[in-house]
């Protein structure tokens, strides 16, 4: 028994070094027969040394202040001789191991991350890459390779905590196994992991890792809890504009967002991206003065009815005037949307437009309705819906001659939310319409639990050329149905003589689209408002 503790502590490194403290400690745990030793904490369980013979029950529980230990035998357990010597042993053993891996633990903790079972984090990798790449082999093979855990927060919720921790702790595991030895993986935190790859591999690397399917089972008699857990990946190569890695890190985290806010599964960061994501950043500082300077600006599109060519209505768009360029709502509204400012540009939008409108009313014209798009994220913003009535008030607008867009949602929060503020509206009898209708996947249900006036049938219905059978069904489908339900119809994307001549030979008489305008600016659109009536062939020949 003196020989085997004399043994432990001849092994042991006296430096905090993790890896010689488990190699010590595995050296006398084979010799005690033990199988497996494990550390719990608070938010951690730290497995320090396992044989993979280990009996997983009725393990030796040690606890002190809040750290437990548990040692379980192997399954060579019942050849202990002197189970008793052998535990006093481990308790004497441990007391170093608890010291040490505490010493160490600290003095390793500003760069490993505990919750995955001891990867490094963002420091260790900085560490890592630093001390064992030079620049030039970076640039030349490896990518950065970031993932996110989609959805990892409802895990969180439905099962606490520990279980997310044992899904991270899982999910580890798994990219654990997939990495080379060449290569690196680190945890930054919650369910975001970074890896520096071999840039040929990002391919394979990219079939091979979604889903992964973890089993959350914590105990062997406890239920299987198999879940698929889809990731987000950014990939960015390092290329030759490489100083810091740091900033690879931090553009495949904005990246990340970006994927996150449009919903997409994988993000390659060239560097049309990478300009775009700067652009981002700055309207991200900039949306107050932007508004203030006035270079976010207002287009409009006529809505025109095809059996008269009568502009029977407008839709403000948001163009953002940058150094002489048109940068489209498309770079910058999902920005906004992120970070919460989408409701600042949205008012600012309907306050625009009901100037133009009203200014051109006060000049003794007749106006169309106005269409103005709100985000979802808007409800969230206290206050939200009584601005829109305050706005509409002090421009003196019809009430009814207020058309406001809003997509179709997914979750069943945000429809709750949805309904409570087109309610809302319809109490001040302000319009409200679906817009890219038919595109979301609860159309019909939505349709059935909001009081909407108007559906915009989304472009992609009318957009193939020729029209395909299927959206041709669809697309009557809905106009019959929308008119049993006394609903207007619009359908945008209008772009050629065809889908014209379709449409009204289906009843759908209110269109949008390039056939015949693109949004305009606002003179150029009071031009064609003054005029009224757009001079087409496809009237005429009726
Ligand atoms: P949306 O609400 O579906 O707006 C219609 C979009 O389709 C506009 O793009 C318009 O230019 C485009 N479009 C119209 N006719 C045609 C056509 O015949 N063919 C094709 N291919 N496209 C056509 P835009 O202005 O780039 O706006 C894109 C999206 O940005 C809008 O889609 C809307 O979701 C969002 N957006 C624009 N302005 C605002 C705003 O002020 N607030 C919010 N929240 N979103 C806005
Ligand atoms: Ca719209
Ligand atoms: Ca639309």
């Amino acid at each position: 028994m003196a020989n085997i503790l004399q043994d432990f502590i001849n092994n042991l490194k006296p430096n905090g070094d993790l890896a010689g403290l488990k190699s010590a400690f595995s050296f006398i745990a084979e010799r005690a027969n033990i199988g497996k030793v494990v550390i719990l904490n608070n938010d951690n369980t730290d497995v320090i040394f396992d044989n993979s013979n280990s009996k997983d029950t009725n393990p030796y529980t040690l606890t002190k202040d809040n750290i437990s230990i548990e040692i379980f035998q192997d399954r060579r357990g019942s050849q202990f001789e002197d189970l008793e010597g052998i535990k006093a042993l481990a308790m004497i053993s441990l007391s170093y191991v608890l010291s040490l891996h505490i010493y160490s633990a600290y003095e390793k903790a500003p760069y490993i991350s505990f919750v995955s079972g001891g990867l490094p984090n963002s420091f260790g990798f900085n560490n890592i890459i630093t001390s064992r790449f030079n620049k030039e082999e970076l640039i030349k093979n490896y990518s950065i390779f970031a993932i996110n855990v989609r959805g990892f927060s409802e895990i969180n919720r439905l099962y606490r905590v520990e279980t997310g921790n044992l899904a991270i702790r899982l999910v580890a595991e798994q990219l654990k196994q997939i990495i080379h030895d060449d290569e690196i993986l680190c945890h930054r935190g919650a369910d975001d992991f970074v890896m520096l790859v071999k840039s040929e591999r990002v391919d394979t690397l990219i079939k091979q890792i979604n889903p992964i399917h973890i089993n959350l089972k914590k105990n062997p008699q406890d239920d299987d809890l198999f879940l698929s857990l889809y990731l987000s990946i950014v990939v960015v190569p390092i290329d030759e504009d490489f100083s810091d890695w740091n900033d690879y890190i931090s553009d495949a985290a904005v990246a990340m967002s970006y994927a996150k806010a449009n919903r997409i599964p994988l993000v390659r960061l060239d560097k049309k991206l990478k300009a775009d994501i700067e652009t981002a950043k700055h309207i991200e500082l900039m949306i107050d003065d932007e508004i203030k300077n006035k270079t976010i600006i207002t287009y409009y599109q006529p809505k025109v009815d095809i059996r008269t060519g009568k502009i029977i209505g407008a839709e403000a768009l948001a163009r953002w005037q940058k150094d002489g360029n048109i940068i489209p709502p498309d770079v910058f509204i999902p920005i906004l949307e992120r970070t919460g400012d989408i409701a600042k540009l949205d008012l600012f939008m309907l306050k625009n437009a009901c100037q133009d409108f009203s200014q051109y009313r006060d000049l003794g014209n007749e106006t169309v309705p106005l269409s103005v798009n709100i985000s979802q994220k808007d409800l969230l913003t206290p206050g939200f819906y009584h601005e829109i009535v305050k706005i509409i008030k002090k421009y003196k607008m019809n009430y009814h001659d207020i058309i406001i867009e809003i997509t179709e949602t997914t979750s069943l929060e945000e429809k709750a939310r949805m309904k409570e503020f087109i309610d809302y509206l319809r109490d001040h009898h302000i319009k409200t319409s679906l817009d890219d209708f038919g595109t979301g996947y609860s159309s019909l249900s939505l349709l059935r639990d909001l009081m909407v006036n108007e559906i915009k049938i989304d472009r992609t219905f009318i957009g193939s050329v020729p029209l395909r059978r299927k959206d041709k069904t669809i697309l009557k489908s809905i106009i019959v149905m929308a008119t049993k339900l006394h609903l207007d119809v619009i359908c945008e994307g209008v772009e050629t003589l065809e889908q014209l001549e379709y449409l009204k030979s289906i009843g759908c008489y209110r269109v949008q689209g390039f056939y015949f305008d693109k949004p305009l600016p606002k003179k150029e659109f009071e031009k064609k408002l003054t005029k009224r009536f757009y001079d087409r062939e496809i009237y005429k020949k009726n």
